[in-house]
């Protein structure tokens, strides 16, 4: 079977297929002979626990509002003993062998469907109890934190982790030497969990649709990051044909390695910064072997586990930050606040839906609820004793919030007696910032245009929604407009500035971007290679025309159009690469 979707981080991966459903709550796998006892063991636990859960709730609503209301969970509890619930998983764990959530799954399935052939309305309106029941079961089998992760450690690699969506929370603490490759049924290659993959070499495929549905646990599956193709149970043919590509690429990546340790220069002689974006602090080391200038942008929202923003210490964030800038030493390691919704501190979950994209997040969110956002500044603070650290605020959308937040710092660092000077930077993202730049540079140290979030709010394109994928142009004229328009204020004002966003990573936008008046990049350290060869070919006053007439062309094609001729002499650049040209 062959599917496609879109490749959102290129490489091979082939493995067994883990299926994880519900934001990945779900999960569904084979299990080897050895796993069946664990796994009704694990059933049985679940189902003393639900009977114990159950027994009290009975207990209390007796004694609080009646013995007839109690009478609803002496049922439940008679429910959880019917043969065809936790009895019919056991069975189906012990014949099929599938793993305990898995045959829960599927028995309270098709206890639904029995409920709902027999005429019977009792039976009927028996349904909420049995979800009640049934879902209760299902937490128990899992009680602590989400299954997926420690069930990755569990199975046989490599595993193809195939979801309907993977939230960035989860997808931080899971272990990616096991799982070596990510479908996804939605996504877009802004999200979160999607730049986290790709940043470390994982291969993913997304916007799906319903692969989920399709794919069965355990199944061999193939996936192609690059061409966005997913084929399951694929023949040796395939596999032979696409590691051969693999190869190339990564030879193509050998030898751009060469330029590791050489500054970033076009071909007329413009000093280009490239630093990189990084997401997990232990993969600090990819920043330094691809030869980044600094850290341009660190997601501190990774560092949450979802539980919320208050609950990671201040001595753990400080070793945290003091570990990025011993390893980055000497170069700027710029920290951003936590870009996390407000009431759980859940990094933000583009696609998550409307209150997310719009919602208490970033610098608002820590104005509003500031004890989680004050413990970060003190690490923050006490860590740029050791370092070049600059500090970034995530979504700002005024200079009064800059004022704010200032306030802030200057209040913790008067607390913790430091003198130290740390720069304090806005993020650009939204277009408020965009359009105030003027503002908002006599109040920052430093700017990042996040051209992620800049288009879907100039465009009113949710970056994450694969519907809309053929409205999300970073090349549209009114981004354009926008970057150009803070390029200029940026330089009147002597602000530094810099691109943080995914269009930073594409070296022919980079090259436009370039041609806009942007002189510093921060991307994914896998892109730094390829960008800083494309920029050898590129002349900067050829990409600042075709830039004036970007700015003038009516649709994002025409763009494409106007970018060739720089797309061409960058890519003329990897052509005379010995191994991309063999
Ligand atoms: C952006 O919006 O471009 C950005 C870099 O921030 P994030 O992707 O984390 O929203
Ligand atoms: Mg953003």
């Amino acid at each position: 079977m062959r599917l496609r979707g879109r490749g959102v981080a290129p490489g091979l991966a082939v493995g067994r297929a883990l299926v994880a459903v519900r934001e990945a709550r779900q999960v569904r796998y084979r299990l080897a002979s050895s796993g069946v006892d664990r796994e009704r063991q694990r059933l049985r636990a679940a189902r003393d626990r639900t009977r114990r859960e159950l027994e009290e709730i009975s207990a209390r609503v007796s004694r609080t509002v009646g013995s007839a209301q109690a009478a609803i969970f002496a049922a439940q509890l008679l429910m959880l003993d019917d043969p065809l619930l936790a009895r019919r998983a056991d069975e189906l764990i012990r014949t099929e062998r599938i793993n305990a959530d898995w045959a829960l799954e599927r028995a309270i399935q098709e206890l639904h469907e029995l409920f709902a052939r027999e005429g019977d309305t009792w039976l009927r309106e028996r349904v909420g109890d049995l979800s009640d029941v049934g879902g209760r079961l299902q937490r128990s089998l899992r009680p602590a934190r989400d299954p997926l992760i420690d069930l990755v450690q569990e199975l046989e690699a490599p595993i193809i982790l195939i979801a309907d969506e993977l939230s960035p929370s989860v997808a931080a603490q899971l272990d990616w030497t096991r799982v070596q490759g990510l479908v996804s049924d939605v996504g877009g290659p802004t999200h979160h969990t999607v730049i986290l993959v790709r940043s470390l070499g994982i291969p993913a495929v997304v916007g799906l649709g319903g692969a989920t549905g399709l794919i069965a646990p355990g199944q061999l599956t193939a996936i192609n990051g690059t061409t966005g193709e997913v084929v399951v149970d694929p023949p040796d043919v395939v596999v032979e044909q696409w590691r051969r590509q693999a190869e190339i690429a990564a030879a193509a990546t050998l030898a751009l390695g060469e330029l590791r340790d050489q500054p970033a220069v076009t071909a007329d002689g413009v000093r280009i910064t490239l630093e990189a974006n990084l997401e997990i602090a232990d993969e600090v080391h990819r920043v330094l072997d691809a030869g980044a200038e600094g850290i341009g942008l660190y997601r501190s929202e990774f560092l949450l586990d979802g539980s919320g923003g208050q609950a990671i210490s201040e001595e753990t964030q400080f070793r945290t930050y003091r570990g990025l800038l011993d390893a980055m030493h000497p170069r700027p390691v710029t920290i951003r606040t936590f870009d996390a919704d407000e009431v759980q501190g859940v990094p933000v979950m583009r696609g998550g839906g409307r209150r997310d994209v719009f919602g208490l997040r970033g610098i608002r969110a820590a104005l509003h609820h500031d004890d989680g956002f004050r413990t970060q500044i003190r690490a923050l603070l006490r860590a740029a004793e050791h370092g070049p650290l600059r500090i970034l605020l995530p979504f700002v959308t005024s200079d009064e919030e800059l004022r704010q937040v200032r306030g802030l710092i200057d209040e913790a660092r008067r607390s913790l007696g430091t003198a130290t000077p740390v720069p304090i930077g806005a993020m650009i993202e939204v277009p408020a910032a965009a359009l105030t730049v003027d503002q908002l540079a006599r109040h920052a140290d430093f700017l990042s245009v996040g051209t992620n979030d800049l288009i879907q709010y100039t465009l009113a394109v949710d970056r994450t929604d694969e519907r809309l994928a053929g409205h999300y142009e970073p090349t549209a004229s009114a981004v354009l407009r926008l970057l150009r328009g803070i390029a200029v204020a940026a330089r009147r004002l002597r602000c530094p500035l810099s691109v943080c966003g995914e269009m930073a990573g594409d070296p022919v936008l980079v090259g436009l971007l370039t041609g806009l008046g942007f002189r510093s990049f921060s991307m994914a350290p896998a892109a730094i290679p390829a960008v800083k060869q494309g920029l050898r070919y590129l002349d900067s006053r050829a990409a600042a025309v075709v830039a004036r007439k970007a700015l003038r062309a009516s649709s994002a094609d025409e763009v494409q159009a106007l970018i060739a001729p720089l797309a061409a002499a960058m890519a003329a650049g990897h052509a005379r690469l010995p191994a991309a040209s063999g």
